[in-house]
């Protein structure tokens, strides 16, 4: 537990996992332990005994467990190849270059894991500027630095606890699991969406990012003596979603659903009222269309994605069968029907029953239901479902209309830049999406 008139904590992120080898470049020296000072590309090999780190001639620098590269005044270094985007249908590599250590630490298994030890706020501008544009809204960039800070103090705290979760006394057939963000062991967060987007210096730090950090050094948010697991994603769709929809059946009080507007729209309790809430285009904060703010707040792949408030996907069945078949290594026979059971009040979905001829099977929550219909993710588990084919048959497709953009718990990311243009601080703005919550320093 981290208390008031902590330090300045230093993080360890997981740049890559689970790899072979590593290629990159030292940009200036760096000090190994037991060995001489080393600069320009290198290799890295694993093996079940450890690392064996190689320089740009071909020479053995190091041979060990773990091999720590501590970096000189003003060094850094690049990783040749880094996935990004693991599993999203935004996935690619990139060369990507960090500040501070360089870690590579054998997992025993012929693996090893690239971590890049850093003071938490020099990884905060980092992931500001990863996460968006140095153009967006000032008062939007400081609630998302406070956020940030927030949800990385919380997930220090909490490291060591399982990964994936399965809901205890399932059914057969029944698979409703989540995901928890304090899965990784050997370092603090991941690099990648699954924790928050962190890609170093690759991409020109901006200044606004910087001033927004700066601005707001050490400021967490709390709810009474804990500090905020504040947790974010890209669009509500018009209302926020509760902690338990998304994540195991606990409930946060400040994770709770809100009205994404000033007015309340009425939360989603039957499935009527889900049909009815998709199918509408309400007033929200994040309901815009200004493409300059956007292009402001999400980064250049995202804005791909331009109907994220309100979408349609649509499928053959036997598109649809395949992407199940697929993500389930079960054969349910001809796909009948999808079946909400159980929705949260922003209309996402937590449970579903996918029904076939042979057999059906129940899965959860959001983020599952969105892989297991999708060959990469769907936007999100807020939708309804209609087919089209002859009366008395299967149906032939199945159409998708849908809500919003992510998990929809906490803070929308849209909405809080739509927020800011319209004059609200980012103290407001952190209200709006955390109730209950108070602003203080801890370093
Ligand atoms: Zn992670
Ligand atoms: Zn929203």
């Amino acid at each position: 537990m981290v208390s008031a008139g902590t330090k300045e904590p230093i993080i360890t992120v997981g740049v890559a996992d689970r790899q072979s080898e590593t290629t990159g470049r030292l940009n200036g020296p760096y000090l190994i332990e037991g060995a001489r000072s080393l600069s320009g590309s290198f290799h890295a090999r694993a093996a079940a005994s450890g690392i064996s780190l190689f320089d740009e001639g071909g020479q053995l620098i190091a041979d060990s467990p773990s091999v720590r590269l501590t970096a000189r005044e003003g060094s850094t270094f690049t990783i040749f190849g880094v996935t990004i985007g693991i599993r999203f249908h935004w996935e690619r590599k990139e060369d990507q270059t960090f500040q501070g250590n360089l870690v590579l630490a054998a997992r025993g298994d012929g693996t090893m894991a690239v971590i890049n030890e850093i003071p938490v706020e020099d990884y905060l501008v980092s992931v500001i500027s990863s996460e968006m544009s140095g153009r967006a809204p000032g008062e939007f960039l400081k609630a998302h630095a406070i956020m940030s800070r927030s949800w990385l103090i919380a997930a220090l705290g909490k490291k060591g606890a399982p990964g994936a979760a399965m809901k205890p006394g399932q059914a057969p057939g029944e698979f409703v699991r989540w995901y928890n963000r304090e899965d990784h062991d050997i370092f603090d967060v991941c690099a990648d969406d699954h924790c928050q987007r962190y890609q170093g210096i690759t991409k020109i730090i901006s200044g606004e990012a910087e001033r927004a950090v700066g601005e707001t050094r050490g400021l967490v948010l709390f709810h009474g003596g804990t500090v905020c697991d504040a947790r974010y994603y890209k669009a509500c769709g018009g209302r926020t979603e509760n902690y338990e929809t998304a994540w195991e059946d606990v409930h946060i009080p400040y994770l709770v659903s809100v009205t994404d507007w000033p007015d309340t729209h009425d939360p989603v309790l039957s499935e009527e009222e889900a049909t009815r809430w998709i199918l509408s285009c309400p007033d929200a904060y994040c309901n815009t269309k200004d493409m300059t703010l956007l292009a402001e707040v999400l980064p250049g792949f995202d804005q791909e994605t331009t109907n994220f408030f309100r979408w349609k996907v649509e499928y053959s069945r036997a598109e649809l069968e395949e992407i199940i078949r697929e993500r389930s290594e079960t054969d349910i026979g001809t796909l009948v029907d999808l079946v909400p059971l159980e929705r949260g009040p922003s209309g996402r979905i937590f449970r579903l029953r996918i029904t076939g001829t042979k057999g059906s099977i129940v899965i959860g929550k959001e983020l599952e239901i969105r892989r297991w219909l999708s060959t990469s993710h769907l936007y999100s588990s807020a939708f309804v479902v209609s087919t089209e084919g002859p009366p008395g048959g299967p149906p032939e497709r199945f159409i998708l209309h849908g809500a919003g953009w992510g998990h929809g718990v906490g803070l929308c990311q849209i909405g809080a830049a739509v927020m800011a243009t319209k004059g609200f601080t980012a103290p407001q703005i952190l209200e709006h999406y955390f109730r209950g919550t108070r602003i203080e320093r801890m370093y």
